[in-house]
């Protein structure tokens, strides 16, 4: 339990790589509750770190919705704060590279200068979950006149991670066998999220994550290179993941729970309303501010589910002013 004498620090760091949708904005709102509930501060951190697919005008389309639901930050975002810098991923290499420094001095990473191909080409290990694991091919037998620069990755130690998750309980992974040598940096100069998460969350004075319970098996690499920086590792609160009508999880590229079209529908109330629902604070979806649910939430009763069902031509699930838009 957070006790109210606790200084609690949440944030929502969401990647800008598409418009947010009904799971994006559970997190967003849960979050921002448990900052709320015990007069902390609510961070948004703008996790630009894929070159590729993360966009500024994302980022702003997020910030935008975040106002249109009552969400409003009180650190970071785009532009910063009275209270400091903005918190966007791609300005804060500085950050990482130092992190990265200080593992490399104590001997706990190297360079790797395999591509996706060479490791596909061994036998390398799998994950429970499928993931391939690193063979190790670099760090036993470094190439003497490698071609190309070089992913830098982390040494894992042979040893079990112990976490625990507000929400979802106990958990205990073997680092060597579902993780093994994770990248840290890749060859292309990009930054792991598993690296840049920690250091963010640290430098941040990050007290509580919450996210979706798919990043619920990060918290182990994320615990173990926290106490290897020598940095508090945050209590986690892991959230069901939302789904459409037919089971499955909501991405960005699926529109039907995307804002655009539930803003187009809704009014934030309404949507507000049914999250409250879902996160177990109002019995049934109805219309409700942010700010009245403050008092009445309860970290205790967020649902310890994978997956919530979200039907959004279940018209009860948007209370009775609905057609009153
Ligand atoms: N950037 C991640 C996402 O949008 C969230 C990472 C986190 O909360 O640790 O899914």
């Amino acid at each position: 339990m957070i006790s109210q004498s606790q200084h609690v620090i949440s944030r929502f760091a969401p990647s800008p790589t598409g418009r947010m949708h009904l799971g994006n904005i559970f997190t967003a709102l849960v979050s921002w509750l448990v900052a709320k509930k015990y007069g902390g501060k609510w961070l948004l951190r703008i996790e630009d770190l894929d070159p590729q697919r993360s966009r500024i005008e994302y980022a702003r389309q997020i910030e935008d919705d975040l106002h249109w639901l009552g969400l409003q930050w009180d650190e970071g975002g785009i532009e910063g704060s009275d209270a400091g810098a903005p918190y966007i991923q791609s300005l804060r290499s500085d950050f990482y590279n130092e992190a990265l420094a200080a593992l490399t001095e104590k001997g706990l990473t190297y360079p790797c200068y395999c591509t996706k191909a060479d490791i596909a080409a061994t036998n390398a290990p799998h994950a429970s979950d499928g993931r391939i694991i690193y063979p190790g091919t670099c760090r036993d037998n470094p190439p003497a006149n490698p071609s190309r620069p070089p992913a830098v990755r982390l040494r894992m130690p042979d040893l079990k991670v112990e976490y625990e998750d507000m929400v979802f309980g106990k958990f205990k992974t073997d680092m060597a066998a579902q993780w093994g040598d994770i990248v840290l940096r890749r060859a292309d100069g990009a930054w792991a999220y598993q690296l840049a998460v920690v250091v963010d969350d640290a430098a941040m004075g990050v007290t509580h994550v919450v996210r979706g319970v798919d990043l619920l098996d990060s918290c182990a690499p994320q615990s173990l290179i926290a106490d290897m920086l020598g940095v508090s590792v945050p209590q986690y609160i892991h959230l069901p993941l939302i789904c459409n009508s037919d089971g499955i999880r909501l991405s960005k590229r699926d529109s039907s729970l995307a804002m655009d079209a539930l803003r187009t529908c809704f009014t934030p109330r309404q949507v507000i309303g049914l999250l409250a629902s879902v996160a177990g604070i109002m019995e049934k979806p109805g219309e409700i501010s942010p700010n009245e649910l403050i008092d009445v939430f309860d970290i205790s009763r967020l649902p310890r589910k994978d997956k919530i069902i979200i039907d959004l031509c279940n018209r009860k699930n948007f209370g009775t002013a609905i057609t009153g838009k």
